[in-house]
């Protein structure tokens, strides 16, 4: 199977070759020294400021969302929140089940944000904005400067998930003025799920110091301060830890983060030019380097996902919800070339001949 989602993806050799090995014992200074190492590579490729802190959960990118609120917000916030699909969806059902006030600024499915969505916010007591810098469900990926200038001039807590963005497209939380960013193993770090990763600025560490986590799991003060020692406190999912440190090294050893967005951003071209005769719209008004979301003219995208999974032996990522017969994905981050893409498209046409789109 070649899998083109956009998670879990494919992995390096290096990263699969350590998940066939046994997992060592952690609480040594030797897997300190890894952890510690993960942060150190974490900053640099996120661009975090020398006073920020990394923890790393034994979760999928969903529980680190949680994670997030349950430190940083209370019920004295007033929250500012996009919702353009089931991510930014899921930030305000986290919202709801935290009691966090909040203002949520839907957008149509694929539609980018623009300034004009932020003006009737502007000077209104607002505390907090969250947002999923890329969201993936419809493929948009947000306009980050406009969001970083509004919550600097309106002094906001910045909370941005960039799960499937991180890697994938250019970000760099200090200029932002990001207080927490988020990512997942199983995007472009191409690791398997069950690692989220947090960055958080000291602004962000002092509003952890002084909330209440009802939780003792996901409590930061408890992580932050065995990150001290390049420990957690619970057992993480060591071996993925293990995977993730040789990844980033691979990423650093072959230009850093900068020669990784490209390599992605060349793949997504790649693709995107290939299928320009081909029955499909592409249906985000501001493209990640992620994903192709794509809307089928001609026939269900589920359909074409099935046919795709079961008669070429490729993995192609469908949409759910109301959105499962008009959309399906093309993801480009993980250890995929251009001669995968070809498949793939030579596996489209065929259908096509066949009459199937
Ligand atoms: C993948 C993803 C998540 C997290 O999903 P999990 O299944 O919990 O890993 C959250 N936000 C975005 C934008 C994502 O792409």
């Amino acid at each position: 199977m070649i899998n083109f989602t956009v998670g879990p993806v494919q992995s390096s050799e290096a990263v699969r070759a350590i998940g066939a090995e046994q997992v060592p014992y952690f609480r040594t200074s030797e897997f300190s020294d890894v952890m510690f190492e993960n942060e150190k590579l974490i900053k640099k490729f996120a661009k975090a400021s020398d006073d920020s802190k990394v923890v790393f959960l034994t979760s999928s990118g969903s529980g680190a969302m949680e994670t997030a609120i349950m430190n940083t917000l209370t019920p004295d916030d007033k929250a500012l929140v996009v919702n353009g699909g089931s991510f930014g969806h899921r930030f305000v059902e986290l919202l709801e089940l935290h009691h966090v006030p909040y203002t949520e600024i839907k957008l149509e499915h694929g539609k980018a944000l623009k300034a004009e969505h932020l003006a009737p916010y502007e000077g209104q007591g607002y505390t907090a904005f969250l947002v999923n810098k890329h969201e993936t469900s419809t493929g948009v990926h947000y306009d980050m400067n406009l969001i970083g200038d509004f919550c600097k001039r309106n002094q906001l807590f910045l909370i941005v998930d960039c799960i499937s963005t991180f890697l994938a497209d250019p970000f760099d939380m200090k200029e932002l003025g990001a207080d927490i960013m988020i990512t997942g193993s199983q995007k472009a770090l191409a690791c398997p799920p069950g690692i989220s990763v947090m960055v958080l600025s000291p602004k962000a560490i002092n509003r952890v110091n002084n909330t209440k986590c009802v939780c003792q799991y996901f409590d930061l003060k408890i992580a932050l301060k065995n990150m001290e020692r390049g420990q957690t406190p619970w057992t993480p999912a060591v071996g993925i830890l293990r995977q993730i440190n040789a990844r980033l090294k691979e990423i650093d050893a072959n230009g850093g983060v900068e020669g990784e967005i490209a390599r992605i951003g060349a793949l997504a071209t790649y693709f995107r030019e290939k299928i320009k005769n081909l029955p499909f719209e592409i249906v985000s008004e501001s493209l990640s380097n992620a994903v192709t979301p794509l809307h089928p003219t001609t026939a269900s995208a589920y359909d074409i996902f099935l046919k795709i999974k079961d008669e070429y032996g490729m993995w192609i990522c469908p949409n759910g919800g109301d959105m499962k017969d008009t959309i399906f994905r093309v993801g480009h981050i993980g250890a995929l070339t251009t001669e995968d893409y070809d498949k793939l498209i030579a596996a489209f046409k065929d259908l096509q001949k066949y009459g199937n789109i």
